[in-house]
C-alpha cells in the first residue's frame, strides 16, 4: 500500500485535488505529518471522519516497524528497521559538535559491489521508496523528540547507491527539507555516490543546494577498478568530466570520500595522484578510518599513519579532514548490523 510519505508536498496537493479535496487539506495533511508527528491517520482531528476514512482506504502510515537498536558509548545509535515485506535496514544517528545527523539507507541491498562494503555482500533486492527514507528520518526525530531536540543533518550514506534509485532519493529529500516539512535545510544535506556519471549531470542541472559528496577511494583507475567495478563502467576521466561539469554548474564545495586501506590506496604514489586529480576544485577530502569487515580482509591504517597521509596531502595543496570514528564498539560499519541479522535468519531457516 502507498504511503503518505510517499507524496512530497506539491504530490499530496495534486493528490488531494484528484480525490476532490481543496489543496487546503493537503496542506493539513503535511503538517499533521510532520509538524505534529501524528503516527495515526486518526490523529488528524481536523479532517473530517470521512476525509480520515478515505485516507485509510487508501494510504499506510506505518512503513518500518524497530527491529534492533543498539546504542554506543559515544552516542552513535544504530536502528534495524523491518519494511513492510520484510525486508531489513537501517539507519545510523550520529552525535557532532554541530548537531544531530542521520545516516539514511536507500535501496535493500546494493549492487555497487565495492569490495571494502559490507553492503555489497548482499546484492540489491529493491529500491526504498521515498516514503521508507522519509520515515527512518520520523522515526529518529521522534526518538529525538521526546529530548525535545532535532535532527539538524541528513547524509544519504547508509546501504545502496542514491544514483541508482534517483527519483525516490529526490523526492524524499524534497519532503524532508520542506519548510512545512520537517524544514531540514538544503546546505545541511549530502548525497553520496559512488560515481554513478549520467547522473551526476542530472543532479548537476538540478541545481539544488544539497551537498554532493564522491566515494573516490582510488587515485587511477586500476586501483579503482579493483575496488569499485562502478570505475569499469565510468573510468576517473568520465567522473572528473562529470565532477568538473557539476562544479561549473553549482557554486558548492564538493567533498571526496576517501577509505585508507593499509597497503592498498596509502601509499605517496596515491598522494601525488590525488592532488593531480583534484588540481583546480573547490573541494576537500575526507579521509575515512575503515570499519573492518570481517568477510573481505581489507585492513585500515591507525592513526599515526592516517596523519601521515593528511600532511603530504595537504603539503600538495589538497585540503582534507580525517573523518572521526562513530559508534566504534558497534556494529557500525555500513550494512553490518544487517548483514549479521540476515544470517541470523538464514542460520535459523536451516536449523
Ligand atoms: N553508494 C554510496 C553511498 C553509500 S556508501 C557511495 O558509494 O557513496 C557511503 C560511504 O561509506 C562510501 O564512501 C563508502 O565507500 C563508505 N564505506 C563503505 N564501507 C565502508 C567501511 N567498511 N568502512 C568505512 N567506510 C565505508
Amino acid at each position: 500500500m502507498k504511503s503518505l510519505y510517499d507524496f512530497t508536498y506539491d504530490q499530496m496537493g495534486d493528490m488531494a485535488l484528484e480525490q476532490g479535496w481543496k489543496k487546503f487539506r493537503a496542506h493539513q495533511i503535511f503538517q499533521w505529518l510532520y509538524r505534529k508527528r501524528a503516527v495515526s491517520i486518526d490523529d488528524m482531528s481536523d479532517l473530517s471522519k470521512d476525509t480520515r476514512e478515505t485516507l485509510k482506504q487508501q494510504f499506510s502510515l506505518t512503513p518500518l516497524k524497530l527491529r534492533d537498536k543498539q546504542v554506543a558509548s559515544d552516542g552513535t545509535t544504530k536502528y534495524l528497521f523491518a519494511l513492510e515485506d520484510g525486508s531489513l535496514i537501517e539507519s545510523v544517528l550520529m552525535q557532532f559538535d554541530y548537531g544531530k545527523s542521520i545516516c539514511v539507507t536507500s535501496q535493500v541491498g546494493c549492487n555497487m559491489a565495492c569490495a571494502f562494503c559490507a553492503s555489497g555482500l548482499t546484492k540489491k533486492k529493491r529500491n526504498l521508496t521515498s516514503g521508507e527514507m522519509v520515515a527512518q528520518v520520523l522515526y529518529v526525530q521522534r526518538d529525538l523528540d521526546k529530548q525535545e531536540d532535532r535532527l539538524s543533518h541528513i547524509v544519504v550514506m547508509g546501504t545502496g547507491e542514491p544514483f541508482d534509485n534517483y527519483e525516490h532519493v529526490m523526492n524524499f529529500l524534497s519532503t524532508v527539507n520542506h519548510d512545512r516539512g520537517l524544514g531540514i535545510g538544503a546546505r545541511h544535506i549530502t548525497i553520496s555516490t559512488c560515481g554513478v556519471v549520467p547522473k551526476i549531470y542530472e543532479f548537476a542541472k538540478e541545481h539544488t543546494q544539497y551537498n554532493l559528496a564522491i566515494s573516490l577511494h582510488a587515485p587511477n583507475n586500476e586501483l579503482r577498478d579493483r575496488l569499485m567495478p562502478v570505475n569499469r563502467a565510468y573510468p576517473l576521466e568520465e567522473l572528473m568530466e562529470a565532477i568538473q561539469y557539476y562544479a561549473r554548474e553549482n557554486n558548492r564545495r564538493l567533498t571526496f570520500e576517501y577509505i585508507l586501506l593499509r597497503g592498498v590506496n596509502d601509499q605517496k604514489e596515491h598522494v601525488a595522484q590525488l592532488a593531480k586529480l583534484l588540481k583546480g576544485l573547490n573541494a576537500y577530502v575526507n579521509l575515512i578510518p575503515y570499519n573492518a569487515v570481517d568477510e573481505n580482509g581489507f585492513q585500515g591504517v591507525d592513526h599515526a599513519h592516517a596523519m601521515v597521509f593528511y600532511d603530504a596531502l595537504m603539503k600538495q595543496g589538497v585540503r582534507c579532514t580525517i573523518r572521526k570514528e562513530h559508534g566504534a564498539d558497534i556494529d557500525a560499519a555500513c550494512g553490518q548490523l544487517r548483514v549479521k541479522h540476515l544470517k541470523k535468519e538464514q542460520e535459523g531457516s536451516r536449523s
